[in-house]
């Protein structure tokens, strides 16, 4: 028996994580709960799959879960978090933004390994990560369906020395908006870009999805996890969202994975790996599936995709700047208080301002994290 750590567990990612343990009763059991606020949730959660401890980040929450819990462990805060990410066999971070990077850090130096969702983490720590990755040897598979992917087809490729591979290829499927025009795209509503054409996800994910912030991302999530340069990661949008990307090597064959959109596959993939689980998820019928198209990302509709190549190739404390000005502005958006074609503007300017500073410690990224906020946030006040 396994036992998880479901960090996140209320959300889109960790629901689906408790849905893949639910069919897999015999190998998993849940050792941890963690979540922001939604105390309703977790109560039916902790009654489902009786875990030892609870985690809330709110601290009202926390309380309300006490006293209906005689027996369980309830705690709140960053360092209750921290200590959570290391008591599993397996640690699932599924929680949205910068607030999972703790949780990342803490997993890899206890030498757990990590389900790794949150892709904010590594993107914004992402020199820090690797260091500690590199003296703990601690082992992370993805569970953001792309790079599932690219670790399924690097895999029994002899490909440790990245030698052979000529090309990364992320696939996206272009989020609402691919066919909208400039003055259409100024007109965007929440409502619109919380309407995604392929996946049900978080709002924040969905929103960096319309504007391409996701795939950006990901190019610094590929580029961290697998160790391959950014000139050699492409981006290549794929509507159907059946082919979750590929692998060109260097003698131009390609591998590619497919499947449903259905996020519980590479969940289970995370969970049960080297093996492959019994439950099956994504099923494709290859009757109805008639057609599968791939085109180029517009870059110039979609700023965000090109403001993350270029913090990702200026390392260092750059994602973390991307990353936290991101985090604001989707956040403002959600809230009404800028329009989306502000989401780039707003990124862009926060850029600019990025100080270079070097990410040795952790430290270093809270702080980057912290001024890059003040700065989006300063920058948005005057919008
Ligand atoms: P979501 O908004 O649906 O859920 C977020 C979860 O995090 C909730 O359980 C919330 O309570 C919890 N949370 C928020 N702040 C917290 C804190 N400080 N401490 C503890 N818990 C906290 O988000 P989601 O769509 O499930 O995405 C989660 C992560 O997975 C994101 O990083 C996202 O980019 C990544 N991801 C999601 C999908 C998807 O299909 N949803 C796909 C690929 C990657
Ligand atoms: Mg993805």
């Amino acid at each position: 028996m396994t036992s998880v750590a479901v960090l996140g567990s209320t959300g889109s990612i960790g629901t689906q994580t408790l849905d893949v343990i639910r069919s897999n009763p015999e190998d998993f059991s849940v050792e941890v709960l963690a979540a922001g606020s939604s105390v309703d949730s977790v109560v039916k959660q902790i009654e489902e799959f009786k875990p030892s401890s609870v985690v809330m980040a709110n601290a009202e929450a926390c309380e309300k879960i006490k006293s209906e819990f005689d027996s369980l462990q309830v705690y709140h805060g960053k360092e209750s978090l921290e200590k959570a990410a290391t008591e599993s066999d397996i640690i699932v971070n599924a929680i949205v933004g910068f607030a999972g990077l703790p949780v990342t850090l803490s997993a890899l130096n206890a030498g757990k390994r990590l389900a790794l969702a949150n892709k904010e983490s590594l993107i914004a720590g992402g020199p820090v990560v690797r260091k500690v990755r590199e003296s703990t040897n601690a082992e992370i598979i993805p569970v953001d369906s792309e790079h599932c992917a690219l670790h399924q087809c690097l895999r029994g490729n002899g490909v440790n020395s990245n030698r052979s591979v000529k090309k990364l290829l992320l696939t996206a499927s272009g989020g609402p908006f691919r066919e909208w025009t400039h003055d259409q795209l100024k007109q965007v509503t929440v409502e619109d870009a919380l309407n995604h054409p392929t996946w049900n996800m978080g709002p924040k994910i969905t929103v960096d999805s319309s504007t391409l912030m996701n795939k950006g991302l990901e190019i610094i999530e590929a580029h961290e996890l697998f160790g391959i340069p950014y000139r050699q990661i492409d981006v290549v949008v794929h509507p159907q969202s059946i082919v979750h990307s590929m692998v060109e090597f260097i003698d131009s064959s390609v591998i590619a994975q497919l499947s449903m959109p259905d996020m519980r596959l590479p969940i289970s993939y995370a969970l049960q790996y080297p093996e492959r689980g019994q439950a099956s998820w994504g099923e494709i019928d290859w009757k109805s599936l008639n057609r599968l198209d791939f085109e180029k990302p517009n870059e110039e509709m979609f700023p965000c995709l090109s403001l993350a190549y270029e913090a990702g190739q200026i390392g260092e404390t750059a994602p973390a700047w991307l990353n936290a000005a991101n985090e604001i502005a989707v956040e403002s958006f959600l809230e009404g208080l800028i329009a989306w074609t502000q989401i780039s503007e707003v990124i862009q300017r926060t850029l600019n301002e990025c100080d270079g500073n070097l990410a040795e410690v952790e430290n270093d990224i809270y702080a980057a994290d912290e001024k890059a906020r003040a700065i989006a946030t300063e920058i948005i006040e005057k919008l």
